[in-house]
């Protein structure tokens, strides 16, 4: 097993116990429900905006513990980035888990992102480590729903 992968797992068990961000914001600016019925993972993204930047991101829902953790990881990384920011990190992520991006050898700005590489093993699981993007991107576009299918 490869470090990235091992990192993968304590990571993903940590986000999945305590996920972070894992609250409704009130009266938010942006939100978003995800779902990706392969799974049965259903998440709504809540967006505060500040101008153009992400003033507070978060998460609620149930899913499964990738699902989880990489919303979880999400909110951590997207608090603080421009919407321009935010839009690379969507496309950069979903460029990594579907293998059209190797994180190890391509400058990225995914930082511990990167783990998430890991799902590349288990392609079921690709769209559950992909949902909360499509979601946030969803409410950063002003659409409130989406579906991986
Ligand atoms: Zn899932």
């Amino acid at each position: 097993m490869s470090e990235l992968s091992e990192l993968y797992q304590e990571v993903i068990l940590d986000h999945n116990k305590n996920p972070r961000n894992f609250r409704e914001i009130e009266n938010a600016d942006r939100w978003a429900d995800g779902n990706n019925p392969l799974c049965g993972d259903q998440l709504r993204v809540f967006v505060d905006l500040e101008g153009d930047v992400v003033k507070d991101v978060s998460f609620v829902g149930s899913g499964c513990a990738i699902s989880k953790a990489s919303a979880s990881m999400m909110t951590q990384v997207l608090k603080g980035k421009t919407r321009a920011e935010a839009e690379v990190l969507f496309d950069e992520f979903h460029k990594m888990v579907t293998g059209q991006l190797d994180p190890e050898s391509e400058e990225t700005h995914l930082g511990k992102l990167r783990i998430f590489a890991g799902v590349l093993e288990f392609p079921a699981r690709v769209k559950c480590a992909s949902l909360s993007w499509h979601t946030v991107n969803a409410a950063l576009q002003g659409e409130d729903e989406v579906s991986t299918e």
